[in-house]
């Protein structure tokens, strides 16, 4: 079994990568994302397990202490972490996986498994990003004025990443996505591992 490709994503607060993320992984197979755990409140409609693994301060810290966080960070005040296990588990039955995390984040993946491909998702303005996080109707006025304030110190980042998405049109920057997921899959050692079989045949004498 071929190993999965982690893919990092990520944008200032309100950019759509939930959004984008969300419809890639239902159009394409093979492709999973890897669910947070954080110590920030629950939105109005997430769900327990689904968007994110809700805990407490301690039950972080106690995470932290086993070692069993792959990344973890300190985002708006707010604690979040990615788990070893789950995410080694998918990529060693073959699956993609998808980390939506935050600039620091994605450096301590890069550090730890440097074919990881890094992809930011930049907003069409900044006036846009704004309409965005308060259209969102999730977080209350000073939320969004803080993750606002946060959203130009996160987009900094983007040299740091291989690929960049507009997220202008939605569809369009859905495509984009997906066309650079395709295409590394198609890289000549990711599908001469899925297709050995393939290529020893058309070689055999
Ligand atoms: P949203 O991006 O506005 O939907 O807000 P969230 O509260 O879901 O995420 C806040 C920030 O935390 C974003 O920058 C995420 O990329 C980042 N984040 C979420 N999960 C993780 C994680 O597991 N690790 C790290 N390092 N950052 C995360
Ligand atoms: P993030 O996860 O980056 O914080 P979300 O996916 O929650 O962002 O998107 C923030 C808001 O912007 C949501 O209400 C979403 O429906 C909306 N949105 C996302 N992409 C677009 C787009 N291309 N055009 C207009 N609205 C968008
Ligand atoms: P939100 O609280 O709006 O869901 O997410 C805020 C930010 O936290 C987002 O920019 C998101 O990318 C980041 N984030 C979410 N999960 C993780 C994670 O597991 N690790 C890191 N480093 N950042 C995360």
């Amino acid at each position: 079994m071929s190993q999965g490709t982690l893919f990092i994503v990520s944008a200032p607060s309100g950019a759509g990568k939930t959004s984008l993320v969300r419809e890639l992984i239902e159009s394409l197979d093979g492709i999973q994302v890897s669910v947070s755990h954080t110590t920030r409140d629950m939105r109005p409609g997430e769900v327990d397990g689904v968007n994110y693994h809700f805990v407490d301060m301690a039950t972080f810290d106690g995470m932290v202490e086993q070692g069993d966080f792959f990344e973890h960070a300190r985002v708006f005040n707010n604690c979040y972490g990615t788990s070893r296990s789950a995410v080694e588990k998918l990529l060693a039955a073959g699956q993609d996986v998808i980390l939506e995390i935050d600039w620091q984040g994605a450096r301590q993946v890069r550090s730890q498994v440097p074919e990881a491909v890094s992809i930011f998702i930049l907003p069409p303005s900044r006036d846009e990003l704004e309409r965005r996080l308060s259209s969102r109707g999730t977080d209350d006025h000073q939320i969004v004025t803080a993750r606002m304030h946060e959203a130009v110190s996160e987009m900094s980042h983007y040299a740091e990443y291989d690929y960049l998405v507009i997220n202008d049109d939605f569809t369009t920057a859905l495509e984009e996505l997906r066309a650079l997921i395709i295409a590394h899959r198609l890289r000549t050692p990711r599908l001469a591992q899925r297709h050995q079989p393939l290529l020893n045949a058309l070689l055999s004498d």
